[in-house]
């Protein structure tokens, strides 16, 4: 894992899911295979080494942010659009716990969305903040399979504990069930409302969005059966019939539910 500190000229970037994202980190050592983030950064930086296999660490985002946040309108940040604000490296980085000591200081809504555990190290921050979300990304319930797709990536069942954590705190949460994947049954979609419906205030369902080198990114991470597998299950309207179901399965549950296709 090539791990690099670099310095930025900004940090709030703009977003389609708040005022503001903030991406502490270029690169995620979770190394989804349909992770659509290689596509923008290898657009934004030209990195063009493989998904997963780098991380530099923008060593001068809390300072950045601190200047920022004194001229910038005060609006809503969403940690992360392009990395995991909580993967590994940020355990002894601490780059987010920064960022987000300044944004409680200044008190703008945050939204934080992760795969990993870590963000409950944080509760004592977030606990303090006046508006704050918290979500967690799942895609199976499956670990054999989510093992496959997110090699290093923590656990569902971690991440369902530690949602379970953030809601104890009374902390408003959310479950990303996105993306996904083609082929998914709804009985997989709803193993994981089960196991989060007591800890979650809202779910959101994606679809798989297909970007610029996503399918050559899975075919070298996955077996060549199973990509064939989701392109053939995409053109046969799969989505439009997962939609249907999801929507019965939430009207079903009586969940609060976005879906995103
Ligand atoms: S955790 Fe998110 S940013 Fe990191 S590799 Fe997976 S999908 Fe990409």
């Amino acid at each position: 894992m090539k791990i690099q500190e670099i310095v930025v000229r900004t940090i709030l970037g703009s977003s389609q899911i708040a005022d503001y994202t903030i991406n502490p980190y270029i690169g995620c050592s979770h190394a989804c295979a349909y992770c659509y983030a290689y596509y923008y950064t290898r657009r934004i930086y030209g990195i063009r080494d493989p998904w997963g296999t780098y991380v530099y660490i923008k060593k001068n985002a809390p300072a950045l942010l601190r200047a920022e946040m004194k001229y910038k309108d005060p609006g809503s940040i969403y940690l992360s659009s392009l990395t995991d604000p909580y993967q590994p490296l940020e355990n002894t980085r601490r780059t987010t716990r920064e960022i987000l000591e300044t944004i409680a200081e200044y008190d703008w809504p945050v939204i934080v969305q992760t795969k990993s555990a870590l963000v409950t190290r944080d509760l004592d921050i977030l606990s303090r903040m006046s508006s704050v979300t918290v979500g967690f990304t799942i895609i199976t319930a499956d670990e054999r399979l989510r093992n496959f797709l997110e090699p290093g990536a923590p656990s569902t069942a971690a991440r369902v504990s530690a949602l379970r954590r953030i809601k104890e705190e009374g902390i408003k949460t959310f479950v990303f069930i996105g993306p996904i994947m083609p082929g998914t049954k709804i009985r997989d979609i709803a193993k994981i409302v089960e196991l989060t419906l007591e800890h979650a205030d809202l779910y959101y369902f994606d679809r798989l969005n297909v970007k610029p080198y996503m399918w050559y990114n899975m075919e070298r991470k996955l077996p060549s059966s199973l990509v064939d597998f989701y392109k053939t299950m995409i053109a046969s309207g799969y989505y439009n019939t997962i939609k249907k179901e999801i929507e019965e399965l939430a009207k079903d549950l009586g969940i609060d539910y976005v879906i995103l296709f």
